[in-house]
Protein backbone atom coordinates (compact mmCIF):
# COMPACT_ATOMS: atom_id res chain seq x y z
CA UNK A 1 0.00 0.00 0.00
CA UNK A 2 1.39 3.37 -1.35
CA UNK A 3 1.21 6.41 0.93
CA UNK A 4 1.45 8.84 -1.71
CA UNK A 5 -2.03 10.36 -2.28
CA UNK A 6 -3.60 8.80 -5.67
CA UNK A 7 -4.55 11.60 -7.31
CA UNK A 8 -0.38 13.11 -7.31
CA UNK A 9 0.07 9.41 -8.29
CA UNK A 10 -1.72 9.20 -11.24
CA UNK A 11 -1.38 12.48 -12.63
CA UNK A 12 1.62 14.09 -11.41
CA UNK A 13 2.72 17.47 -11.65
CA UNK A 14 3.67 18.21 -15.38
CA UNK A 15 6.81 18.35 -16.17
CA UNK A 16 7.06 21.43 -18.27
CA UNK A 17 5.32 23.42 -15.51
CA UNK A 18 6.54 26.96 -16.09
CA UNK A 19 8.30 27.60 -12.77
CA UNK A 20 10.93 30.14 -11.97
CA UNK A 21 14.17 30.01 -10.31
CA UNK A 22 15.05 33.68 -9.43
CA UNK A 23 12.46 35.92 -7.86
CA UNK A 24 11.90 39.02 -8.99
CA UNK A 25 12.74 42.65 -7.65
CA UNK A 26 8.83 43.31 -6.81
CA UNK A 27 6.09 41.89 -8.04
CA UNK A 28 2.39 43.89 -6.92
CA UNK A 29 1.00 40.83 -5.40
CA UNK A 30 2.82 38.05 -3.33
CA UNK A 31 0.53 34.91 -2.74
CA UNK A 32 1.75 32.59 -0.39
CA UNK A 33 0.75 28.96 -1.17
CA UNK A 34 0.14 27.26 -4.35
CA UNK A 35 -3.47 25.57 -4.14
CA UNK A 36 -6.76 26.09 -5.38
CA UNK A 37 -7.24 29.84 -3.48
CA UNK A 38 -3.63 31.00 -4.42
CA UNK A 39 -3.61 29.80 -7.90
CA UNK A 40 -7.13 31.52 -8.56
CA UNK A 41 -6.06 34.70 -7.15
CA UNK A 42 -3.38 34.78 -9.41
CA UNK A 43 -5.20 33.80 -12.66
CA UNK A 44 -7.73 36.81 -11.84
CA UNK A 45 -4.90 39.38 -10.76
CA UNK A 46 -2.49 38.52 -13.54
CA UNK A 47 -5.71 38.98 -16.29
CA UNK A 48 -6.13 42.57 -15.11
CA UNK A 49 -2.42 43.18 -15.51
CA UNK A 50 -0.87 43.04 -11.98
CA UNK A 51 2.44 41.37 -11.75
CA UNK A 52 2.15 38.33 -9.28
CA UNK A 53 4.66 35.79 -7.63
CA UNK A 54 3.13 32.56 -6.36
CA UNK A 55 5.25 31.27 -3.69
CA UNK A 56 4.60 27.63 -2.70
CA UNK A 57 7.01 25.65 0.00
CA UNK A 58 7.00 22.32 -1.54
CA UNK A 59 5.61 22.05 -5.18
CA UNK A 60 2.28 23.66 -6.64
CA UNK A 61 -0.48 21.87 -5.65
CA UNK A 62 1.05 20.07 -2.87
CA UNK A 63 -1.26 21.21 -0.33
CA UNK A 64 -5.19 19.95 -0.10
CA UNK A 65 -6.08 20.56 -3.87
CA UNK A 66 -3.93 17.82 -5.34
CA UNK A 67 -5.26 15.52 -1.88
CA UNK A 68 -9.09 16.29 -2.27
CA UNK A 69 -12.07 13.88 -3.18
CA UNK A 70 -12.59 15.40 -6.00
CA UNK A 71 -16.48 15.83 -5.07
CA UNK A 72 -18.38 19.58 -5.15
CA UNK A 73 -21.53 20.81 -5.29
CA UNK A 74 -23.49 24.03 -3.89
CA UNK A 75 -23.44 25.23 -0.47
CA UNK A 76 -21.38 25.81 2.06
CA UNK A 77 -20.15 23.97 5.01
CA UNK A 78 -22.39 25.39 7.20
CA UNK A 79 -25.14 24.27 5.42
CA UNK A 80 -27.90 26.72 3.45
CA UNK A 81 -30.10 26.59 6.35
CA UNK A 82 -27.96 27.36 9.15
CA UNK A 83 -26.39 30.46 7.51
CA UNK A 84 -30.03 31.60 6.75
CA UNK A 85 -30.71 31.73 10.49
CA UNK A 86 -27.84 33.36 11.25
CA UNK A 87 -27.21 36.12 9.02
CA UNK A 88 -30.72 36.37 7.71
CA UNK A 89 -32.68 35.81 4.48
CA UNK A 90 -30.28 38.60 2.44
CA UNK A 91 -26.93 37.18 2.96
CA UNK A 92 -28.56 33.88 3.08
CA UNK A 93 -29.82 34.20 -0.50
CA UNK A 94 -26.52 35.94 -1.50
CA UNK A 95 -24.20 33.02 0.05
CA UNK A 96 -26.53 30.72 -1.37
CA UNK A 97 -26.04 32.26 -5.00
CA UNK A 98 -21.89 32.52 -4.73
CA UNK A 99 -22.05 28.59 -3.69
CA UNK A 100 -23.45 28.55 -7.23
CA UNK A 101 -21.70 30.57 -8.68
CA UNK A 102 -18.66 28.81 -7.64
CA UNK A 103 -19.51 25.76 -9.44
CA UNK A 104 -20.00 28.06 -12.32
CA UNK A 105 -16.56 29.21 -11.95
CA UNK A 106 -14.95 25.25 -12.30
CA UNK A 107 -17.17 25.18 -15.46
CA UNK A 108 -15.26 28.20 -16.74
CA UNK A 109 -12.13 26.68 -16.10
CA UNK A 110 -13.21 23.89 -18.05
CA UNK A 111 -15.44 25.32 -20.76
CA UNK A 112 -13.24 28.80 -21.53
CA UNK A 113 -9.29 27.73 -20.19
CA UNK A 114 -9.35 24.24 -21.66
CA UNK A 115 -8.77 22.39 -18.09
CA UNK A 116 -9.53 18.89 -18.73
CA UNK A 117 -9.72 17.52 -15.06
CA UNK A 118 -12.66 15.23 -15.98
CA UNK A 119 -15.18 17.09 -14.75
CA UNK A 120 -18.74 15.27 -14.97
CA UNK A 121 -22.03 16.57 -13.10
CA UNK A 122 -23.66 13.35 -12.67
CA UNK A 123 -25.15 14.48 -9.32
CA UNK A 124 -24.49 13.43 -5.72
CA UNK A 125 -26.26 11.41 -3.02
CA UNK A 126 -26.18 12.10 0.71
CA UNK A 127 -27.20 8.42 2.45
CA UNK A 128 -28.91 8.60 5.68
CA UNK A 129 -26.92 6.68 7.96
CA UNK A 130 -30.00 6.34 10.20
CA UNK A 131 -33.61 6.52 9.68
CA UNK A 132 -34.07 9.47 11.83
CA UNK A 133 -32.01 11.38 8.76
CA UNK A 134 -33.82 10.21 5.91
CA UNK A 135 -36.87 12.10 7.96
CA UNK A 136 -34.74 14.85 7.89
CA UNK A 137 -34.18 14.59 4.56
CA UNK A 138 -37.92 15.33 3.94
CA UNK A 139 -37.71 18.58 5.72
CA UNK A 140 -34.48 18.90 3.86
CA UNK A 141 -36.39 19.19 0.34
CA UNK A 142 -39.29 21.23 1.95
CA UNK A 143 -36.96 23.87 2.91
CA UNK A 144 -35.03 24.20 -0.53
CA UNK A 145 -37.78 23.80 -3.01
CA UNK A 146 -39.69 26.50 -0.33
CA UNK A 147 -36.87 29.36 0.63
CA UNK A 148 -33.90 28.57 -2.56
CA UNK A 149 -36.19 27.37 -5.13
CA UNK A 150 -33.69 24.73 -5.42
CA UNK A 151 -34.82 20.68 -6.16
CA UNK A 152 -33.64 18.02 -4.16
CA UNK A 153 -34.82 14.13 -4.40
CA UNK A 154 -35.71 11.71 -1.77
CA UNK A 155 -34.57 8.40 -2.34
CA UNK A 156 -36.90 5.81 -0.65
CA UNK A 157 -34.93 2.58 0.75
CA UNK A 158 -36.69 0.55 -1.59
CA UNK A 159 -35.31 2.70 -4.59
CA UNK A 160 -31.93 3.02 -3.07
CA UNK A 161 -30.44 0.38 -5.48
CA UNK A 162 -30.35 1.99 -8.21
CA UNK A 163 -28.65 4.63 -7.07
CA UNK A 164 -26.28 2.44 -5.04
CA UNK A 165 -25.16 -0.78 -3.84
CA UNK A 166 -25.14 -1.27 -0.47
CA UNK A 167 -27.09 -2.60 2.28
CA UNK A 168 -26.51 -0.58 5.39
CA UNK A 169 -28.38 3.11 4.26
CA UNK A 170 -32.08 4.17 5.30
CA UNK A 171 -32.40 6.28 1.72
CA UNK A 172 -30.96 9.30 -0.04
CA UNK A 173 -30.92 12.64 -1.08
CA UNK A 174 -29.94 13.61 -4.85
CA UNK A 175 -28.43 16.88 -5.92
CA UNK A 176 -28.30 17.29 -9.33
CA UNK A 177 -25.93 19.87 -8.83
CA UNK A 178 -23.11 17.30 -7.29
CA UNK A 179 -20.18 17.11 -10.01
CA UNK A 180 -16.89 15.00 -9.83
CA UNK A 181 -13.53 15.78 -11.15
CA UNK A 182 -9.80 15.34 -11.14
CA UNK A 183 -8.39 17.46 -8.47
CA UNK A 184 -4.66 17.19 -9.48
CA UNK A 185 -5.87 17.90 -12.68
CA UNK A 186 -7.47 21.19 -11.61
CA UNK A 187 -4.77 22.41 -9.88
CA UNK A 188 -2.21 21.53 -12.25
CA UNK A 189 -4.34 23.11 -15.26
CA UNK A 190 -5.02 25.88 -13.13
CA UNK A 191 -1.51 26.89 -12.67
CA UNK A 192 -0.73 26.34 -16.40
CA UNK A 193 -3.34 28.77 -17.33
CA UNK A 194 -2.26 31.33 -14.17
CA UNK A 195 1.12 30.95 -15.86
CA UNK A 196 -0.31 31.43 -19.20
CA UNK A 197 -1.74 34.93 -17.60
CA UNK A 198 1.58 35.94 -16.24
CA UNK A 199 1.52 34.85 -12.44
CA UNK A 200 5.44 33.68 -11.83
CA UNK A 201 5.42 30.81 -10.06
CA UNK A 202 8.02 29.34 -7.41
CA UNK A 203 8.67 26.35 -6.12
CA UNK A 204 10.38 25.66 -2.69
CA UNK A 205 9.84 28.94 -2.30
CA UNK A 206 8.90 28.67 1.48
CA UNK A 207 7.90 32.04 2.83
CA UNK A 208 9.43 32.66 6.56
CA UNK A 209 8.86 36.20 7.15
CA UNK A 210 7.28 39.56 6.18
CA UNK A 211 8.46 42.88 7.01
CA UNK A 212 6.34 46.41 6.20
CA UNK A 213 8.39 48.44 3.93
CA UNK A 214 7.15 51.75 3.23
CA UNK A 215 3.23 50.65 1.75
CA UNK A 216 4.23 47.17 1.03
CA UNK A 217 6.25 44.51 2.32
CA UNK A 218 9.44 42.95 2.20
CA UNK A 219 8.56 38.96 1.41
CA UNK A 220 11.56 36.70 2.93
CA UNK A 221 11.66 33.67 0.85
CA UNK A 222 13.72 29.96 1.64
CA UNK A 223 14.80 31.36 -2.28
CA UNK A 224 16.04 34.99 -0.96
CA UNK A 225 13.43 38.27 -0.78
CA UNK A 226 11.29 40.56 -3.05
CA UNK A 227 8.73 43.60 -2.47
CA UNK A 228 5.45 42.92 -2.64
CA UNK A 229 3.15 46.01 -2.31
CA UNK A 230 0.54 43.55 -1.65
CA UNK A 231 0.75 40.13 0.08
CA UNK A 232 -2.22 37.34 0.24
CA UNK A 233 -1.91 34.62 2.62
CA UNK A 234 -3.45 31.27 0.82
CA UNK A 235 -2.55 28.81 2.76
CA UNK A 236 -5.85 27.38 4.46
CA UNK A 237 -5.14 24.18 6.30
CA UNK A 238 -1.42 24.93 6.53
CA UNK A 239 -1.73 28.25 7.60
CA UNK A 240 1.06 28.15 10.21
CA UNK A 241 2.50 31.61 12.74
CA UNK A 242 4.14 33.30 9.88
CA UNK A 243 1.19 36.69 10.32
CA UNK A 244 0.48 37.22 14.37
CA UNK A 245 -3.09 36.84 14.71
CA UNK A 246 -3.74 34.51 11.50
CA UNK A 247 -3.32 31.35 13.17
CA UNK A 248 -6.01 32.03 15.22
CA UNK A 249 -8.13 32.29 12.58
CA UNK A 250 -8.18 28.83 10.96
CA UNK A 251 -8.25 25.26 12.61
CA UNK A 252 -6.48 22.47 10.85
CA UNK A 253 -8.11 19.61 10.52
CA UNK A 254 -7.09 15.71 9.15
CA UNK A 255 -8.91 14.23 6.27
CA UNK A 256 -7.81 10.62 5.35
CA UNK A 257 -8.41 8.86 2.68
CA UNK A 258 -8.08 5.26 0.50
CA UNK A 259 -8.41 4.35 -2.80
CA UNK A 260 -8.83 0.41 -3.95
CA UNK A 261 -7.02 -1.12 -6.90
CA UNK A 262 -9.47 -0.46 -10.31
CA UNK A 263 -12.72 -2.52 -10.12
CA UNK A 264 -14.25 -4.68 -12.88
CA UNK A 265 -16.62 -2.46 -14.97
CA UNK A 266 -19.52 -4.41 -13.56
CA UNK A 267 -18.32 -3.91 -9.84
CA UNK A 268 -18.18 0.07 -10.84
CA UNK A 269 -21.53 0.07 -12.25
CA UNK A 270 -22.90 -1.80 -9.03
CA UNK A 271 -21.87 0.49 -6.88
CA UNK A 272 -22.92 3.31 -8.07
CA UNK A 273 -24.75 3.14 -11.04
CA UNK A 274 -25.27 6.55 -12.45
CA UNK A 275 -21.64 7.82 -11.67
CA UNK A 276 -23.20 9.84 -8.82
CA UNK A 277 -20.47 11.49 -5.54
CA UNK A 278 -21.38 9.78 -2.53
CA UNK A 279 -21.22 10.97 1.15
CA UNK A 280 -23.00 9.67 4.44
CA UNK A 281 -25.35 12.32 6.92
CA UNK A 282 -23.11 11.38 9.94
CA UNK A 283 -20.84 14.57 11.28
CA UNK A 284 -18.16 12.59 10.96
CA UNK A 285 -18.97 12.05 7.62
CA UNK A 286 -17.68 9.21 5.00
CA UNK A 287 -17.39 10.54 0.63
CA UNK A 288 -17.03 8.15 -1.19
CA UNK A 289 -16.85 8.12 -5.09
CA UNK A 290 -15.48 6.05 -8.23
CA UNK A 291 -12.78 7.55 -9.42
CA UNK A 292 -11.50 8.20 -13.51
CA UNK A 293 -10.28 5.07 -13.92
CA UNK A 294 -12.20 3.32 -11.77
CA UNK A 295 -11.25 3.03 -8.58
CA UNK A 296 -13.25 3.54 -5.14
CA UNK A 297 -11.41 6.29 -3.08
CA UNK A 298 -13.17 6.31 0.54
CA UNK A 299 -12.50 9.31 2.62
CA UNK A 300 -13.16 10.82 6.10
CA UNK A 301 -12.67 12.52 9.09
CA UNK A 302 -12.49 10.02 11.67
CA UNK A 303 -10.21 11.32 14.07
CA UNK A 304 -9.66 15.27 13.44
CA UNK A 305 -5.89 14.84 14.29
CA UNK A 306 -3.29 15.69 11.73
CA UNK A 307 -1.19 12.99 12.64
CA UNK A 308 -2.99 9.96 12.69
CA UNK A 309 -0.78 6.93 11.12
CA UNK A 310 -1.38 6.39 7.56
CA UNK A 311 -1.42 2.27 7.82
CA UNK A 312 -3.82 2.97 11.10
CA UNK A 313 -6.42 4.92 8.97
CA UNK A 314 -6.33 2.78 6.01
CA UNK A 315 -7.55 -0.31 8.09
CA UNK A 316 -10.15 2.19 9.67
CA UNK A 317 -11.47 3.40 6.52
CA UNK A 318 -10.92 -0.05 4.90
CA UNK A 319 -13.30 -1.35 7.64
CA UNK A 320 -15.93 1.61 7.24
CA UNK A 321 -15.44 1.24 3.29
CA UNK A 322 -16.35 -2.94 3.45
CA UNK A 323 -19.32 -2.08 6.06
CA UNK A 324 -20.61 -0.18 3.75
CA UNK A 325 -19.68 -2.63 0.61
CA UNK A 326 -19.11 -6.22 1.06
CA UNK A 327 -18.54 -6.72 -2.61
CA UNK A 328 -15.06 -5.03 -1.71
CA UNK A 329 -13.86 -7.42 1.19
CA UNK A 330 -11.34 -8.82 -1.30
CA UNK A 331 -10.24 -6.20 -3.50
CA UNK A 332 -6.92 -4.79 -1.95
CA UNK A 333 -6.46 -0.60 -1.15
CA UNK A 334 -3.48 0.84 -3.01
CA UNK A 335 -3.15 4.44 -1.65
CA UNK A 336 -3.87 5.75 1.61
CA UNK A 337 -2.94 9.40 2.18
CA UNK A 338 -3.83 12.09 4.50
CA UNK A 339 -4.42 16.20 3.74
CA UNK A 340 -5.05 19.51 5.91
CA UNK A 341 -7.93 21.21 5.29
CA UNK A 342 -9.10 24.54 7.69
CA UNK A 343 -11.91 24.97 8.98
CA UNK A 344 -13.31 28.34 11.00
CA UNK A 345 -15.83 28.60 14.35
CA UNK A 346 -18.50 29.43 12.43
CA UNK A 347 -18.00 26.95 9.56
CA UNK A 348 -18.22 30.15 7.05
CA UNK A 349 -15.05 30.59 4.53
CA UNK A 350 -13.80 33.91 5.05
CA UNK A 351 -12.16 36.92 2.96
CA UNK A 352 -9.91 39.34 5.53
CA UNK A 353 -6.81 41.21 6.78
CA UNK A 354 -4.58 40.64 9.28
CA UNK A 355 -1.34 42.97 9.65
CA UNK A 356 -1.92 44.60 6.29
CA UNK A 357 -1.96 40.59 5.19
CA UNK A 358 -5.27 39.59 2.79
CA UNK A 359 -6.52 35.74 3.51
CA UNK A 360 -8.60 33.83 2.13
CA UNK A 361 -9.59 30.02 3.88
CA UNK A 362 -11.42 28.08 6.11
CA UNK A 363 -13.69 25.91 3.72
CA UNK A 364 -14.21 23.09 5.67
CA UNK A 365 -14.46 20.09 3.31
CA UNK A 366 -16.49 22.47 0.74
CA UNK A 367 -13.17 23.87 -0.54
CA UNK A 368 -13.33 22.69 -4.23
CA UNK A 369 -15.88 25.16 -5.16
CA UNK A 370 -14.78 27.84 -2.66
CA UNK A 371 -11.15 27.89 -2.93
CA UNK A 372 -11.42 28.83 -6.24
CA UNK A 373 -14.19 31.36 -6.17
CA UNK A 374 -12.75 32.99 -2.70
CA UNK A 375 -9.34 33.56 -4.55
CA UNK A 376 -10.83 35.28 -7.35
CA UNK A 377 -13.21 37.27 -5.11
CA UNK A 378 -10.15 38.36 -3.24
CA UNK A 379 -8.38 39.00 -5.93
CA UNK A 380 -11.52 40.99 -8.00
CA UNK A 381 -11.29 43.25 -4.33
CA UNK A 382 -7.21 44.12 -4.91
CA UNK A 383 -7.87 45.09 -8.74
CA UNK A 384 -10.76 47.00 -7.71
CA UNK A 385 -13.24 45.32 -9.47
CA UNK A 386 -15.52 44.83 -6.48
CA UNK A 387 -15.48 46.91 -3.68
CA UNK A 388 -16.21 44.09 -0.71
CA UNK A 389 -17.34 40.65 -0.88
CA UNK A 390 -19.91 39.21 1.76
CA UNK A 391 -17.42 36.66 2.62
CA UNK A 392 -15.48 39.66 4.36
CA UNK A 393 -18.30 41.66 5.20
CA UNK A 394 -19.49 38.95 8.13
CA UNK A 395 -17.52 38.79 11.12
CA UNK A 396 -14.86 36.40 11.63
CA UNK A 397 -15.10 34.70 15.15
CA UNK A 398 -11.85 34.03 17.10
CA UNK A 399 -11.72 32.72 20.50
CA UNK A 400 -9.08 33.52 22.98
CA UNK A 401 -8.18 29.97 23.62
CA UNK A 402 -6.83 29.29 19.97
CA UNK A 403 -3.56 30.98 19.14
CA UNK A 404 -1.53 28.27 17.62
CA UNK A 405 -2.40 24.54 18.81
CA UNK A 406 -5.72 23.57 18.66
CA UNK A 407 -6.01 21.96 21.77
CA UNK A 408 -9.28 21.55 22.39
CA UNK A 409 -9.98 19.20 19.11
CA UNK A 410 -10.15 15.73 21.36
CA UNK A 411 -12.84 17.35 22.85
CA UNK A 412 -14.69 18.30 20.29
CA UNK A 413 -14.12 14.41 18.87
CA UNK A 414 -15.25 13.35 21.56
CA UNK A 415 -19.01 15.68 21.51
CA UNK A 416 -19.35 15.52 17.63
CA UNK A 417 -18.93 10.95 18.16
CA UNK A 418 -21.72 11.43 20.42
CA UNK A 419 -24.19 13.87 18.59
CA UNK A 420 -23.42 10.83 15.87
CA UNK A 421 -24.20 8.13 18.25
CA UNK A 422 -27.34 10.17 19.64
CA UNK A 423 -28.84 11.16 16.43
C1 LIG B 1 -8.21 14.61 2.16
C2 LIG B 1 -9.06 15.80 1.78
C3 LIG B 1 -10.26 15.58 1.09
C4 LIG B 1 -11.04 16.68 0.71
N1 LIG B 1 -12.13 16.45 -0.06
C5 LIG B 1 -12.82 17.49 -0.56
C6 LIG B 1 -13.87 17.28 -1.48
O1 LIG B 1 -14.14 16.15 -1.89
N2 LIG B 1 -14.58 18.36 -1.91
C7 LIG B 1 -14.26 19.62 -1.50
O2 LIG B 1 -14.96 20.57 -1.93
N3 LIG B 1 -13.22 19.87 -0.68
C8 LIG B 1 -12.48 18.85 -0.20
N4 LIG B 1 -11.41 19.08 0.60
C9 LIG B 1 -11.02 20.46 0.91
C10 LIG B 1 -10.26 21.13 -0.25
O3 LIG B 1 -9.32 20.25 -0.78
C11 LIG B 1 -9.54 22.39 0.27
O4 LIG B 1 -10.46 23.22 0.94
C12 LIG B 1 -8.89 23.21 -0.85
O5 LIG B 1 -8.03 22.39 -1.61
C13 LIG B 1 -8.13 24.38 -0.25
O6 LIG B 1 -7.32 24.95 -1.23
P1 LIG B 1 -6.24 26.03 -0.79
O7 LIG B 1 -5.54 26.49 -2.00
O8 LIG B 1 -6.89 27.09 0.05
O9 LIG B 1 -5.27 25.26 0.19
P2 LIG B 1 -4.16 24.14 -0.14
O10 LIG B 1 -4.43 23.44 -1.41
O11 LIG B 1 -4.02 23.32 1.08
O12 LIG B 1 -2.86 25.01 -0.41
C14 LIG B 1 -2.17 25.69 0.63
C15 LIG B 1 -0.70 25.67 0.26
O13 LIG B 1 0.01 26.61 1.07
C16 LIG B 1 1.34 26.14 1.16
N5 LIG B 1 2.00 26.87 2.25
C17 LIG B 1 1.70 26.88 3.57
N6 LIG B 1 2.55 27.70 4.24
C18 LIG B 1 3.41 28.23 3.33
C19 LIG B 1 4.53 29.12 3.40
N7 LIG B 1 4.94 29.66 4.57
N8 LIG B 1 5.19 29.45 2.26
C20 LIG B 1 4.80 28.92 1.06
N9 LIG B 1 3.77 28.05 0.94
C21 LIG B 1 3.08 27.70 2.05
C22 LIG B 1 1.15 24.65 1.40
O14 LIG B 1 2.32 23.91 1.07
C23 LIG B 1 -0.04 24.32 0.50
O15 LIG B 1 0.36 23.76 -0.75
C24 LIG B 1 -10.62 18.00 1.05
C25 LIG B 1 -9.43 18.21 1.75
C26 LIG B 1 -8.65 17.12 2.12
C27 LIG B 1 -7.37 17.38 2.86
Amino acid sequence: MKTIPFWQEDYPRPENLPVFDELPESVDVAIIGGGYTGLSAARTLSKSGASVAVLECEIIGWGASSRNGGITGCDLKAGAQKIFKRYGEKYGHIFWQASLDAVDLIKELVNDEGIDCNFHQDGDLCVAFKPSHFDDFKVDIEWNKKVLNHELHLIPPSELKKEISSPVYYGGLVDDHGAGLHPAKLVYGLAEVAAKYGAQLYERAAVTGLEKAGDGFIVHTQRGRLKAREVIAATNGYTEKLVPGLKSRVIPVGSYSIVTEPLSPELQKEISPKGRMFWDSKWFLNYFRITPGGRLLWGGRNNLSTTLDLEKSARILGKQMVHAFPQLENVPVANTWTGQLGLTFDLMPHIGCVKGVHYAFGYGGHGLHTALYLGRELAQILTGEMTSSPFADIPHQTYFFYRNEPWFMPLAVQFYRLRDWMT
